[in-house]
């Protein structure tokens, strides 16, 4: 067997084998650090470096914050319908990795009448309108210091459908359900649970009455099937300001809130910011 020695090659070859030579130093020297998380995670990150570092992942940029010495804080929200795998995570000067796993979520079966499952032109018409308006207030920006946090559930009561669960309505499959339904008696206050503005307060079809909160850092909270409002659109609310009461608007088998977060248009579990 030949022994591999750099004066046996060619010159022209030497540059590559140092390139190469410096490569393998480099991959042992500023190893990637691998993040694991699951479907509907907030993956907290720490990162060392002298500037402000822009961190990317899943094709978007995602909020960092100082720490002291050097040390940043970066956040970044794994939609519940990522496909399990490994991602970049594109920092300005480095490279890390996101391992994400496959969520366990369990089967939620509802009845509901017809007018909640079959929809003519005109309810449909009503419903989509009614998603652009919410899907519309993920975009807007609100001024706030990064807190990728919730201070407590918005109101007291118990999880009737956890996050992720496959949906069938009146034995159709539908999408996972978005949020956390919080069970509770009718007229039990409902409390923000991050401060925060008002950006849509609505009536709608299947979510009912319905406050959306933009919390900023490209954070939101969708409170659905109120029986009523107690803030206006594009007021500012403090954490655990009185939002409205729990009712069984538009598609609800009972009284509950729905709590749907949303970061930068992920579905996150508002269990696991808490
Ligand atoms: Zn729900």
């Amino acid at each position: 067997m030949a022994a591999f020695h750099f004066m046996s090659l060619p010159r022209r070859f030497l540059p590559c084998a140092a390139l190469l030579l410096f490569a393998l130093f480099s991959a042992a020297v500023a190893q990637a650090t691998v993040w694991t998380a699951v479907q509907g995670d907030v993956v907290t990150l720490e990162h060392r470096s002298a500037a402000q570092p822009r961190l990317q992942c899943f094709g978007r940029n995602w909020p960092v914050q100082a720490l002291a010495d050097g040390h940043w804080r970066g956040w970044i929200g794994v939609d519940l319908k990522t496909r399990p795998g490994e991602y970049t995570i594109q920092w300005s000067d480095a490279q890390d990795v996101l391992r994400v796993k496959a969520g366990k979520f369990r089967v939620s079966r509802i009845t509901v009448k017809k007018n909640m499952a079959e929809f003519d032109a005109a309810t449909l018409k009503q419903i989509r309108h009614d998603q652009r308006a919410i899907l519309h207030t993920y975009d807007m920006h609100v001024a706030a210091d990064p807190a990728i946090v919730m201070h407590g559930m918005p109101v007291d009561g118990v999880i009737s459908t956890p996050f992720g669960a496959q949906r069938y309505v009146n034995g159709q499959p539908r999408s996972p359900h978005s949020g956390l339904d919080i069970a509770a008696p009718e007229g039990t206050p409902i409390f923000t649970p991050l401060a925060g503005k008002v950006l849509l307060r609505e009536a709608m079809y299947l979510n009912g009455n319905t406050v959306v909160i933009g919390h900023g850092n490209g954070l939101v909270s969708v409170l659905s099937h109120l029986h009523d409002f107690t803030v206006k659109q594009g007021q500012w609310v403090r954490t655990g300001q009185l939002v409205g009461h729990v009712g069984q608007t538009g598609r609800a088998t009972g009284p509950h809130v729905h709590w749907g977060v949303r970061f930068f248009r992920a579905r996150i579990n508002p269990a696991n910011l808490l």
